[in-house]
């Protein structure tokens, strides 16, 4: 969830960097070393209080030609600039890597039943409370057989959502880059995994 801290980490070097008195501020959008700081401590405020944020207003500092890297190019720490710029996009990044990514989530909401496909798997759209991943939970189990249960589910994206029917639902995540596994076939093992569904 919100890597947060690695953000505040960031923002604390920026704010640094920004207050040193050799700075250059004529080719950014700050009128001058307070107002920077000013800007970065009300980011801080916020990140250190827990309020959740648009992350496009943190781009926007950290974007090419943006106002850290205007006064890091006149002010001679262009390097470190960029170095922070790829620690701000990791922080950002696992800021959106939510736990319904890692693990199968039990908090997951049934959007819509599809209903069975021609062997009789059941494929349901469901969705994450927490970051609105769209997710595609396909179950198939044969009652004569003992150990046949098995599910998958696989995040899917607005567009495979549109033509996602009951029928396509396991070629549907047959073609993604992973889905998880479970159930009574594999043993009661789970994972992640990818390719033709057994
Ligand atoms: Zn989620």
């Amino acid at each position: 969830m919100p890597n947060t801290p690695k953000l505040v980490e960031v923002f604390k070097e920026v704010r640094e960097l920004l207050s040193r008195r050799e700075n250059d501020f004529t080719w950014s959008s700050w009128e001058g070393e307070a107002d920077a700081v000013r800007e970065v401590d009300s980011i801080l405020d916020q990140l250190q209080v827990g309020r959740a944020f648009d992350p496009r207003l943190l781009q926007v500092l950290f974007a090419p030609t943006g106002p850290i890297q205007e006064v890091s190019l006149s002010s001679g720490w262009g390097q470190e600039f960029i170095v922070l710029a790829n620690r701000f996009d990791e922080a950002l990044e696992s800021e959106s890597q939510c736990a319904c990514t890692a693990t199968p989530q039990s908090n997951l909401t049934a959007l819509k039943e599809l209903g069975l496909d021609d062997r009789f798997g059941e494929a349901t759209i469901l969705h994450c409370p927490v970051c609105h991943q769209i997710w595609l939970r396909y179950h198939y189990e044969n009652e004569a057989f003992a150990k046949s249960g098995r599910w998958f589910l696989g995040a899917i994206s607005p567009s495979q959502l549109a033509g996602l029917s009951a029928t396509n639902a396991r070629a549907t995540l047959e073609k993604l880059d992973w889905y998880f596994f479970g159930g009574s076939y594999f043993e009661g093992k789970s994972g992640k995994s990818s390719g033709m569904i057994p």
